[in-house]
């Protein structure tokens, strides 16, 4: 433990909680009573930003979570977040694909009509 007063490491002993329960410590060089920062929450945003721009990318959960060294679970939650904040429209890749479909659809029916017969 590190007193954030005189920085000294040494002889910081235990002084109780505080009303939220986190342990505080009372520096034996300066007298003063403080309590330790808690490890910040989550990770970094741009971390965040990168795995949904990888899973956009088409990676899958786990490559995406083995690539930045945080769960396969934390990446998953990240992009579940991230598709609730989106708004309800179709992706670019679902219209195209059913476009595509009717394209396939109406050129089959032009050659069981024989249209697109070139003989
Ligand atoms: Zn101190």
């Amino acid at each position: 433990m590190k007193c954030p007063h005189c920085e000294r490491t040494e002889r910081q002993n235990k002084a109780g909680r505080t009303v939220s329960g986190r342990q505080r410590y009372r520096c034996m060089y300066c007298q003063r009573k403080y309590t330790p920062n808690p490890k910040p929450q989550g990770y970094p945003p741009e971390l965040r930003y990168k795995a949904i721009q990888m899973y956009v990318d088409g990676l899958n959960y786990r490559r995406v979570a083995r690539h930045l060294g945080v769960s396969h679970q934390t990446v998953y939650d990240w992009v579940k977040k991230y598709a609730e904040d989106l708004p309800p429209v179709p992706r670019p890749e679902q219209v195209h694909k059913t476009e595509q479909a009717e394209h396939l659809k109406r050129s089959k029916s032009h050659r069981e009509n024989g249209a697109c017969r070139t003989a």
